[in-house]
């Protein structure tokens, strides 16, 4: 036993952020927030156009799905945050609730809209996100393609387009770390450890006591523990502690704690395909060297520049499919629009200048599952993301893709119009498209659902406690029934806010 607080929060990600401020309000004691990664202080992930970058490095898990069985057979990169932060220190800073109705449709007592909305409203006081400051002529034209929106970011409510809101100040990510753990622990009661990875979580008479940490040593947690280590990294943490499916630990001779069979499963996320245009945009060419070369001056200097892009400025919500036969007309797709020339090559960058859009299925269908590789905390578990399995997945998609190129068409970029390169005339019809989708297809890195929130044989109740074991409960993206309708960073860390509170009663409760 190295040491003891009251309480230990597993993974210092968006929502564990959120929930150790929520934590060090209500005042439950000593808290040790454990961090696997090692520090967010630093350029490359304060500097937005670095993300490109922070991708692949330490700082990322570089986990990989399975060889997924519609994709050919190709297996996709799952970035996860590997640091103080978590994905909010790696990710675009793009802010979106979601719909209300996606949470309404949850079905979860607690958490549908008029509950959840003073959480985000909490949440968006602290970290204050606002319109993204600088965008390119070529962004600031897609903002205009459904429309004129004023200086709204889009809304997944309607059909629109716009200038994202980012939580970005002062030319800067802002992540959940500065936001909420930051000030947690200027409390005085929050210790933040780092390369403090969790092995598994250890319990006595069924209620979760302490945590083995892979680099050794182990701390004790004396009212409880939060799992807040993502839809990655958390059902990995319950299935080593000995929850979940029991026929599947015991083939990796994982002693049971609990047998809770839907561990790990309902793992989907954001389907994505990108379209690449040549012409103007951020890129490599001669005539932009000089530009490139003032950057960090114009950033450390001035916090300006084009290394303020947060490579996707601008975007879009639209309905790619017919209207349902329930006079369903939600948008279904979302659309990031990246005034860069990105490599689809397989380089991150590709010489010359352009921009590209992406299309994002909503709400997707198909449904994977994350289970174990082995009993070994250092072996990546096996991410099945099961991308396009379901076939209407696979027509919103196309049917998308065809939509998204209207779209593109509308925006009055004027001269700065560019043409697509990429995949091109070539790929018009449904079956063409269908083979590029399934080329092409990847997520937007938005995983959830491993540890669903939900009655009965749901893994997680609706005051996020953990089933079948006492002083355990989760808060993050893996709580997720379904995936909201746009990005996740915000729906995490609202997650966080009440994880806080409902902690906070729980253990005064039992003092
Ligand atoms: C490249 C990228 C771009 C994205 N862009 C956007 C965007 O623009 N807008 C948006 O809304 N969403 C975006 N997202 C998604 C969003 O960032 C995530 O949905 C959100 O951060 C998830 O929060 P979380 O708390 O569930 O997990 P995370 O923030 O990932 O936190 C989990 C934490 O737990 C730690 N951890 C894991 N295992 C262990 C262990 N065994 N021991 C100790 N610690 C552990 C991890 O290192 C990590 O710090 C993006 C994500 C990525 C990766």
């Amino acid at each position: 036993m190295i040491s003891s607080y009251d309480f230990i929060i597993i993974g210092a990600g968006s929502a564990g952020c959120a929930a150790a401020h929520q934590l060090a309000q209500a005042n439950v004691g000593t808290i040790a927030v454990l961090e696997a990664g090692l520090t967010n202080k630093v350029p490359q992930v304060k500097i937005p156009f670095l993300l490109a970058w922070t991708r692949g490095s330490k700082r990322d898990w570089k986990f990989q799905s399975k060889p997924q069985s519609e994709l050919g057979g190709r297996s996709i990169g799952v970035t996860r945050g590997k640091m103080v932060g978590g994905s909010s220190s790696i990710n675009s800073m793009v802010w979106f609730r979601g719909r209300r109705d996606d949470f309404d449709k949850w079905g979860v007592a607690g958490w549908g809209w008029p509950d959840v909305e003073p959480a985000f409203e909490a949440v968006e006081g602290l970290i204050d996100p606002r319109p993204f400051p600088f965008p390119h002529a070529l962004s600031s034209a897609y903002a205009l393609a459904l429309g004129d929106n004023g200086y709204a970011p889009p809304t997944p409510e309607r059909e629109s387009a716009g200038i994202f809101h980012v939580n970005l100040h002062d030319g800067a990510r802002w992540s959940a770390a500065d936001a909420f753990l930051e000030p947690a622990r200027k409390s005085g009661r929050v210790d933040l450890l780092t390369k403090a990875s969790v092995e598994r979580i250890v319990f006595e008479d069924g209620s979760a006591k302490r945590v083995v940490l892979v680099e050794g040593g182990e701390i004790e947690a004396r009212r409880g523990i939060l799992l807040s280590a993502g839809s990655i990294g958390s059902p990995a943490i319950a299935m080593r502690s000995g929850i979940g499916p029991a026929h599947h630990l015991k083939n990796l001779g994982i002693e049971v704690v609990s047998d809770q069979p839907g561990v790990g499963d309902n793992l989907h996320d954001h389907p994505a395909v990108g379209l690449h245009y040549a012409g103007s945009g951020y890129g490599l060419e001669w005539a932009q060297v000089p530009h490139w070369a003032v950057s960090p001056f114009n950033w450390f200097l001035r916090r300006k520049g084009r290394l303020v892009c947060n490579i996707v400025e601008a975007g879009a919500f639209f309905r790619a499919n017919p209207v349902g036969p329930d006079g369903d007309d939600r948008p279904d797709c979302q659309s990031h629009f990246i005034p860069v020339m990105m490599g689809y090559k397989g380089t991150l960058l590709a010489w010359g200048a352009g921009y590209s859009a992406d299309v994002n299925i909503c709400r997707p269908h198909s449904r994977g599952s994350l289970t174990l590789a082995s009993a070994d905390p250092q072996q990546a578990p096996v991410i099945d993301l099961a991308l396009l399995r379901d076939e209407r997945d696979v027509s919103t998609l196309v049917n998308g893709v065809k939509r998204l190129r209207e779209v593109v068409a509308r925006a009055p970029f004027g001269d700065l119009r560019g043409v697509e390169e990429y995949p091109g005339d070539r790929v018009q019809s449904d079956a063409e498209i269908e083979q590029f989708v399934r080329d092409r297809c990847a997520t937007s890195y938005h995983p959830v659902g491993t540890l669903r929130m939900g009655d009965g044989d749901a893994p997680v109740s609706p005051d996020l406690r953990l089933r079948g074991v006492n002083r355990l409960w989760v808060a993050d993206a893996s709580i997720m029934p379904a995936v909201t309708t746009a990005n996740t960073n915000a729906p995490s860390m609202m997650i966080g806010h009440p994880a806080g509170q409902f902690i906070a009663r729980a253990v005064k409760g039992a003092v």
